[in-house]
């Protein structure tokens, strides 16, 4: 059976090169992105393996469904870019991989919160410049400030974990109440609630119609003023201009971003030698206090080899009638 990878990297041919693959699967690795005018290269390949930021729209799954292709198998566990009604109406199958490393974000979202607050982007800089100044770089201890977990599913605990660790108090919001996080001390409060309070917020909610720009100008306004906000979810949730606003006012005083919402047409590719298009991402990078990486807390060698196994299990265990992690609208 073949099996096409839209949006390969070398790091992801080297995950699943390594992972043992059932005999009898091909693998074909592609590093242009899946969208309407790429489609027609997954002819004669029944599955088709796609990231964060290929397109699945109605569209995109019409053309594969009609070269051939019946299972889409996602290498990631957020499956908001799918058209999962038309997937159903076209006959094909979704699956996913819906935990590899809750640690691999949860560290990545400590790793941002440490770098603003430390100033570290700064220092580092500056002492390759030879300014071994300290000026400006002043932080605040996070032991004994209270850290707003958004979100508080696998990688929200894992999150919170961590920051209990720093002796952080801890609140949180999501409709189902973790156990884990109770357990930590957690007090769930509404999202206005936790905004006033929290000086450290981290959204890791999964992107929906009841979470898209979830972080806006009115919620961004019950801010504690000067809060950091961190964002490893997905773009969508926060209202980007707003935040631009609110940096400009100093009611957010720390911005950390893994995702942006218009990341599609720009994330995972070298467009250092381009003119900057996009205006809004142009005006965040101004910031001092404002640090942006590419949708990179995934990225680690253990989350890439337990997404590698995964999908080549689930793509595995579809072709024997025996399907798992299936994603159903
Ligand atoms: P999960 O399903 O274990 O947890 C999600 C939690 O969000 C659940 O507890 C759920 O109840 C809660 N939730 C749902 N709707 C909510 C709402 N309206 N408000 C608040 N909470 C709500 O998922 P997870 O594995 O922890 O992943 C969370 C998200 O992280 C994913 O959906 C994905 O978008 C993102 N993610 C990002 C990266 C990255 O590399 N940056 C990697 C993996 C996942």
């Amino acid at each position: 059976m073949r099996v096409l990878f839209f949006s390969s990297q070398t790091y992801d041919q080297d995950s699943f090169t390594q992972a043992t693959a059932a005999p009898g699967l091909e693998l074909h690795f592609q590093p242009a992105r899946l969208t309407e005018d790429t489609a027609a290269l997954a002819a004669g390949h029944e599955v088709v393996c796609a990231f964060i930021n290929d397109d699945l729209g109605a569209s995109v799954l019409q053309c594969l469904a009609a070269a051939g292709t019946r299972l889409i198998a996602l290498r990631s566990a957020g499956y908001n870019h799918v058209d999962l009604a038309a997937a159903k109406r076209l006959g094909l199958a979704v699956v996913r991989v819906p935990a590899y490393s809750p640690h691999a974000v949860a560290e990545h979202a400590v790793a941002l919160i440490l770098a603003l607050n430390r100033r570290l982007h700064r220092a580092y800089n500056r002492t390759r410049e030879g300014d071994f100044t300290l000026h400006g770089l002043t932080g605040f201890d996070l032991y004994g400030k209270t850290v707003g977990v958004v979100g508080t599913g696998q990688i929200g605990a894992a999150f919170a974990r961590i920051m209990a660790g720093f002796g952080c108090q801890l609140l949180a919001y999501d409709p189902y109440p973790n156990p884990e996080l109770l357990a930590l001390g957690a007090r769930y409060l509404s999202l206005p609630q936790l905004l006033r309070q929290a000086q450290v917020i981290s959204l890791h909610c999964p992107l929906n119609d009841a979470t898209r720009h979830l972080i806006n100008a009115r919620t961004l306004a019950d801010l504690t003023p000067g809060a950091m906000l961190i964002n490893t979810g997905r773009g969508a949730l926060v209202d980007t201009p707003a935040l631009i606003e609110a940096l400009k006012s100093g009611q957010l005083g720390y911005l950390g971003l893994d995702v942006y919402e218009e990341e599609a047409q720009l994330f995972f590719e070298d467009r250092s030698d381009q003119p900057l298009q996009d205006d809004v991402l142009a005006r965040l990078l101004t910031f001092p206090n404002v640090i942006v990486t590419a949708h990179q807390a995934f990225l680690t060698r253990e989350a890439l080899a337990a997404i590698a196994a995964t999908t080549l299990d689930n793509i595995t265990r579809w072709a024997a009638g025996n399907a798992q992690n299936l994603v159903e609208g």
